[in-house]
Parts: C-alpha cells; structure tokens; sequence
C-alpha cells in the first residue's frame, strides 16, 4: 500500500525532529497534501495508527491541510484552480504550469 510508505516516511521525519530535540511524545503532526498526490486520507490515517502503536506518536493527531491544485497561465500569467485535470486556460488558449497541488510534506510537529 502506498500510503503505508508514505506514513512510514512522515514518521520518520517526525521521529528523527523528536530525537533532536529530546522529545518524548507526539502530539500532533500536520501535513500539507496536495489534491494531485493521490494519497487516500483514511488509508493514510490507517497505516499511521499502525505504525505508531508503541511509539512516542501513539495517539497523536493527524492533521491534514489540503492544498489545491493551481496552475499559473503561460500566456496571460493568472492563476486558476484547476479542475478535471483541464491544464487550458479559460481565458485565453494558454496551458496551466501547476504551481501547487502535488505537496506532500509535514508542515508542523507538536510535541512535549
Ligand atoms: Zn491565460
């Protein structure tokens, strides 16, 4: 399962910034997920309640903020959201360049 690594790789990060700074509980781990990662949020909270059964994470919370998918005009230079996967612009015949939406990274850890 594909979430399963990508739970495993969050841990990580979150094991190794726990280390560093002698902590020794986990509160809290928010993440930033774009649409277009194509990770599956429930099967994500599962492999992380997996993983983190007798660690200093057991328990914590997993926050996730979502980050849409924009795209920026090569012709006109706005940005829009971008639907249906439709890279075209709307309102002039550009292409979408995607700006954001692929994220998948931790953007906070809570920890005593
Ligand atoms: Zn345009």
């Amino acid at each position: 399962m594909h979430e399963m690594a990508i739970a495993e790789g969050i841990l990580n990060i979150a094991f190794d910034y726990a280390q560093q700074n002698n902590s020794s509980k986990i509160n809290r781990i928010t993440l930033q997920i774009g649409e277009m990662s194509g990770v599956e949020i429930e099967a994500l909270n599962m492999s992380f309640e997996v993983l983190t059964k007798d660690t200093i994470a057991e328990g914590a919370e997993l926050v996730v903020n979502h980050i849409p998918i924009v795209g920026v005009c090569n012709k006109c230079g706005k940005e829009f959201h971008i639907e249906h996967y439709n890279f075209f612009c709307p309102e002039c015949d550009g292409i979408l360049i995607l700006k954001s939406g692929r994220e998948l990274q931790v953007e906070s850890l809570d920890m005593e």
